[in-house]
């Protein structure tokens, strides 16, 4: 029987460029749920594309501020688990150029990656819709504790928002360099997403070769080299102690 975590090595130390695509699944196991899983999956309990759209942010700011940013604020202190520290690790070695996530939890920061393309925003600042001023995501937080809703802009008074992709929002420049970087690599390692978010969802059939790692089926299962339904961190331990140039 074929072994897959050592095709997947094998595939890894073969390719010229490698570039990782990650997706909320690889968070759940720092207990962060997910959008889509059955039974922990936010998707059960709400309905994210309404609570974390433009469309309430612009219409009903305090709507905005009472529920989708309490699901951005449940992020903060939440740490790297094993598959984020992983993938830090094989960037530092050269098997991985870089990951490209749809996170916006700053996990693979916080484990050590450098290179991250973060095509859905981040929440470590807000904006001013108004003006454009920057401000850190504390003092966005700390407007908010202390009951101003929405938070108001300290420079024109405009409405502040997380710097975070709403539905309904255009792709930052992350998401061209995150394009530019998948048509430049030979394989794409896939971790922890349901691969339904468009356009993040055309990455993958820009590159040759793909392995998947994910608990549940992916429309691009059926053109992956290699498939691990599988936790992001049993798979990921695995496919390093068969990938023999890394340090383990
Ligand atoms: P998704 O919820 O659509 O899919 C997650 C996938 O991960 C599922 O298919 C699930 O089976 C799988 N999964 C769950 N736990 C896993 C594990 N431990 N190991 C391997 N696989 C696991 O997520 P998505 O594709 O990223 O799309 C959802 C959108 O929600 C994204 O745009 C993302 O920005 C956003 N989001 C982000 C976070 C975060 O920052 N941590 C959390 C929730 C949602």
């Amino acid at each position: 029987k074929e072994n897959i975590y050592e095709k997947a090595a094998e595939l890894i130390e073969k390719s010229k460029k490698t570039i990782v695509l990650t997706g909320a699944g690889i968070s759940t196991e720092s207990g962060i749920p997910d959008f889509r899983s059955p039974g922990t999956g936010l998707w059960e309990k709400m309905d994210p594309m309404e609570a974390l759209s433009t469309r309430v942010l612009y219409n009903d700011p305090i709507k905005f501020y009472n529920n989708g940013f309490k699901i951005l604020l449940s992020m903060k202190d939440a740490k790297p688990n094993k598959a984020h520290y992983i993938l830090a690790q094989l960037e530092q070695e050269g098997l991985i150029s870089g990951v490209i996530t749809q996170n916006i939890d700053n996990l693979h920061q916080k484990a050590g990656s450098h290179k991250v393309f973060e095509v859905h925003g981040q929440t470590r600042t807000g904006s001013c819709i108004n003006c454009g001023e920057v401000v850190s995501i504390d003092l966005l937080n700390s407007k908010v504790e202390k009951n101003e809703i929405p938070p108001k802009c300290d420079k024109c008074n405009g409405i502040l928002r997380p710097d975070v992709v709403m539905f309904g929002d255009p792709m930052p420049e992350d998401f061209e360099r995150a394009w530019r970087e998948a048509e430049s690599s030979d394989l794409m390692v896939v971790i922890g997403s349901s691969l339904t978010v468009s356009p993040v969802n055309f990455l993958p059939g820009l590159v040759k070769h793909l392995i998947i790692i994910n608990k549940s089926e992916t429309p691009e299962d059926r053109r992956a080299d290699v498939v691990i339904r599988e936790s992001a961190s049993e798979a990921l331990s695995t496919i390093l102690a068969y990938l023999k140039i890394a340090k383990n």
